[in-house]
């Protein structure tokens, strides 16, 4: 049978419709690898989240076609949100690509196209660490933020049933993994097409899998409710780790973004957090230099960085894209003054971060093992409870023998602005 290679592009999400899309493969018999010069069919698996994700989806679908002239590549399949959004549009310019797939017709397509049997087994080809794994629990958004595609891309809110997804967290867990991660375009919106919720999930996948670690991204303020801050604040197992995406604090752009609630909300929304949740680390992004954001916006939005103290941030300068509201709008901040922005809210956020890690020194945490270091005076990397992986920092850890996977505790001895260096104290695998 022919080799595939895949090329997956965007997030987390799109990390798990790749890892489908190899199963699918697989199951079908085909060999899969990951050197392009070898493979006969190359999918490229793209995002179209915003103008930069476009851009590089365009440089791999023409870096993964020069494999037919110089590789043994036949066929070219590019799937994912920037073939199901522009797929129509392009498919003349790009005469390398012999198929488009959508994100919700690729299986159909790959089936029809390549012959495949048809297999309702197939399972996702994990990628490694095996240890760590995302798990979506919906696919979709019913929101209509002015600025975003997603909704268009992907659909309305569809939450997929229970019993599947705790299929596939035992299955999860059946392959070594021990830090499930909860994934969605709006986690916290989970079952609220279907009478249930977030939490109800959450309960279900507590009693029915060992998981020694939970995790949730993605979380809409809007539906970070009392039940999920109590349920998260009485069990160990799911990380006090909110990862809630705000866009903005300032009301006249929240407003004009369509999100809610506003500011006044917000910040009662993180004073509860940290009340019902002590000690959990906070994560948010925010859009600069959205049309109309003014020096007093962005004061605003200054000083609420200043009053939360995230333990995480990320910023971006505002992307507008074709086919949504904000595209229309007037007033936009000029690209160098969204930047500029940007910079000195990281500016900021450094220091605050700093502040926050220098705190942890000498206190005991817990560290999953991701990997061995490639820093020659350690030994592992890991991550805390309060860090995703790669969004967030590492937790170098200095003696020691471990298995990946494996949860330790280790005493912190050092800190930078986003790291933390630590000694293990105490072997505590699940
Ligand atoms: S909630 Fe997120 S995915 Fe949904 S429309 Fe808003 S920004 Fe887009």
């Amino acid at each position: 049978m022919p080799s595939v290679a895949l090329q997956n592009l965007g997030c987390s999400k799109n990390v798990i419709d790749g890892e489908n899309i190899l199963g699918f493969f697989k199951s079908a018999g085909f060999q899969l690898t990951e050197d392009l010069e070898e493979a006969e069919i190359i999918v490229v698996n793209t995002c179209a989240f915003i103008r930069e994700a476009q851009e590089e989806a365009i440089e791999t679908i023409l870096e993964s076609a020069s494999y037919k002239k110089e590789g043994r590549c036949r066929t070219l399949v590019v799937t994912g949100c920037f073939s199901q959004r522009y797929r129509d549009e392009v498919s003349v310019q790009f005469p390398e690509v012999n198929l488009w797939a959508g994100v919700d017709d690729w299986e159909e397509v790959l089936k029809t196209h390549f012959q495949a049997e048809s297999s309702l087994t197939f399972v996702r080809e994990l990628s490694e660490p095996l240890s760590t794994q995302y798990l979506k629990i919906a696919e979709g958004c019913s929101h209509r933020c002015s600025f975003c595609a997603i909704p268009s891309i992907r659909g309305p809110f569809k939450s997929r049933p229970v019993q599947s997804i705790i299929d596939e967290a035992l299955w999860l867990y059946s392959k070594g993994t021990r830090e499930l991660i909860l994934v969605a375009q709006d986690t916290s919106f989970y079952g609220r097409d279907s009478g249930s919720n977030l939490a109800l999930l959450l309960e279900d996948i507590l009693n029915k899998t060992k998981f020694p670690w939970i995790r949730m991204m993605y979380l809409h303020p809007k539906f970070v409710d009392e039940s999920l801050l109590k349920l998260i604040s009485s069990e160990s197992r799911i990380c006090s780790y909110f990862d809630i995406p705000l866009q903005h604090i300032s009301d006249p752009i929240l407003k004009s973004m369509r999100r809610s609630p506003l500011s006044a909300d917000i910040y009662r929304l993180i004073d509860r957090i940290r009340a019902l949740v002590p000690g959990s680390a906070l994560r948010s992004s925010f859009i600069l230099g959205y049309p109309g954001e003014t020096e007093k916006d962005y004061k605003c939005l200054r000083d609420f960085i200043e009053f939360a103290r995230f333990d995480k941030l990320g910023v971006f300068p505002y992307s507008p894209e074709h086919g949504t509201d904000a595209f229309e709008l007037k007033k936009r901040p000029r690209t160098s003054t969204a930047q500029k922005r940007c910079e000195e809210l990281m500016l900021l956020q450094r220091e605050i971060s700093r502040e926050i890690m220098e705190v942890k020194i000498g206190t005991e945490i817990e560290v999953i093992i991701d990997s061995v270091s490639e820093e020659p005076d350690y030994n592992f990397e890991g991550r805390s409870r309060s860090d995703a992986p790669e969004i967030d920092g590492k937790v170098f850890i200095s003696s020691g023998s471990f298995e990946t996977g494996s949860i330790i505790k280790a005493k912190v001895f050092g800190a930078d602005d986003y790291d933390l260096f630590a000694e293990p104290s105490k072997y505590t695998d699940h």
